[in-house]
């Protein structure tokens, strides 16, 4: 565990009693600091009393004499569409407001860093896709080159629940735009944005804000090396903003389809190969084509920006290259969980928004595709594009049949239920088929959560295979 310093016999108030706010919470207590927890939730609250912190009700101005700080979970709206009650008390009184990010910045670094040989080093990721599997990619790579390596944030564990980093110890962040909006100190040593596209426009009142938060990442601590994804305007603008002129070393510009020019820095993916490029010369280049566990020209993406934060921490192509193919992929995210009869089940239950659907969608070639659930602003866009590839859609969700609406002319079927739709899939699925669940939408109106929605997948398609080798 981080201990939080500067808070020492000062009063701190949490709001939000989950993972992230019962790890501040310790983290405080550790630096001996003196707590006041509220959750809405009663059950949250009795865990909370149960590990010895004083419950008080933050919901009345009268509980704002002497507070310090308050720390505010991510799911908590702090601002848009309007602030938790407890958070415009907090702005009201003149109490700082910060989150358990902001507390790991500030207290990461510590005395005993001055003996070090080489002081630890934060690698933060961020972007709208892909940051669990860079952030994961990259803490894969390390490990493997036998770097004393922790991954933390949005994926892994809370930030304020890693071990201290010792000599050289390295920490991977994924962190999201709502950690990035509120955290008070942000000084990764390695920024990272992989790409943008519009997602939670609620909490940021649009998408100018959204973009605002994640650029805080880059804004607020002045990374020494900045990796950035540059298909998008977004990040040709804050590429713009973090270099001096083309040439500057502190910056790679990372392109998943095109080949990028100038004199500086750049990792790029075309036609299935990576290429590193530096002042004007190519490096190294890599077969993508051939890594089983980072399919499509979306994950090709992603190997750039993990292969550039490597390359940074001064890594060999050939080291990463190795480490590339023992990667496995992540859970619901381009998940190969079946084979059978020439034709693929994948799960990429993690595609709740258009943006990643579309590229799922134009990862493979023929798909009978399950999509569906609960839609977001911004509508099925991008995925429009990439309909091509769609021999037939399965649609899901409780608003099944208005989503289908979207679908227009493409072959469609309202299935209502996974088990129906997969079912379905299976059925009519023929060799060199891919089953793609990449739904496109939230999943919050048959589901707990996204996680939950993959793992009714794994179990239909099994269910479904068993019949069909039943009847066989
Ligand atoms: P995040 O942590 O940013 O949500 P994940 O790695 O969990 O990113 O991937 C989320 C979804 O986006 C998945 O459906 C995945 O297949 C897709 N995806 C992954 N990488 C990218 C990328 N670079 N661009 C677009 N979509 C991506």
């Amino acid at each position: 565990m981080i201990s939080v310093r500067g808070y020492e016999a000062e009063r701190v108030a949490i709001l939000g009693l989950g993972r992230s706010g019962l790890s501040a919470a310790r983290a405080l207590r550790a630096g001996g600091a003196e707590l006041l927890v509220w959750d809405d939730n009663a059950a949250a609250r009795d865990t909370a009393a149960a590990e010895g912190f004083a419950v008080a009700d933050l919901t009345r101005p009268e509980a704002w004499q002497g507070i310090a700080a308050l720390i505010v979970s991510p799911g908590i709206a702090h601002l848009y569409p309007a602030p938790h009650r407890v958070v415009r008390l907090a702005w009201e009184a003149g109490v700082p407001v910060d989150n358990d990010i902001g507390l790991f910045f500030r207290s990461l670094a510590t005395g005993e860093w001055d003996h070090h040989d080489s002081p630890p080093r934060v690698i933060a990721v961020t972007g709208s896709n892909g940051k669990s599997t860079t952030a994961a990619l990259i803490h894969h790579i390390l490990r493997d080159a036998g770097r004393a390596v922790q991954l933390a944030g949005n994926i892994g564990r809370g930030v304020l629940d890693i071990d201290p980093p010792g000599d050289g110890g390295i920490v991977v962040l994924e962190l999201s735009s709502y950690q990035t909006e509120l955290a008070r100190a942000l000084t990764p040593d390695i920024a990272v944005f992989t790409n943008f596209s519009p997602d939670h426009l609620d909490r940021h009142g649009g998408l100018g804000g959204y973009f605002a938060a994640k650029r805080r990442l880059f804004a607020e601590g002045g990374p020494e090396r900045a990796i950035i994804g540059v298909d998008e305007v977004e990040g040709q603008y804050l590429a713009n903003q973090m270099a001096e002129g083309g040439g500057d070393g502190r910056l790679i510009r990372v392109s998943a389809d095109r080949k990028l020019a100038g004199p500086g820095w750049m990792v790029f993916a075309r036609k299935g190969f990576l290429a590193e490029w530096r002042k004007g010369r190519q490096v190294a280049a890599i077969d993508l084509r051939a890594v089983a566990g980072l399919p499509g020209a979306h994950n090709h993406q992603n190997a750039c920006a993990a292969y550039a934060a490597a390359r940074t921490l001064g890594l060999a192509p050939k080291l990463i290259e190795q480490a590339f193919h023992s990667f496995e992929g992540l859970p619901h995210r381009s998940q190969l969980v079946a084979e059978a009869g020439g034709v693929r089940f994948v799960n990429d239950s993690k595609a709740t928004n258009a943006d990643s659907a579309a590229r799922a969608l134009a990862a493979f070639p023929r798909i009978r595709w399950i999509c569906g659930g609960l839609e977001k602003e911004g509508g099925l866009g991008p995925v429009t594009a990439q309909l091509g590839h769609v021999a037939k859609a399965y649609v899901i969700g409780r608003e099944a049949a208005a989503f289908a609406l979207h679908l227009a002319d493409i072959p469609h079927e309202v299935c209502e239920t996974m088990e129906r739709a997969v079912a379905r899939a299976a059925e009519e699925a023929t060799d060199g088929d891919t089953v793609l669940l990449a739904p496109a939408t939230a999943s919050f109106d048959q589901y707990d959560n996204f996680e939950k929605r993959g793992e009714d997948f794994i179990a239909q398609v099994k269910k479904a295979l068993a019949r069909a080798g039943g009847r066989g």
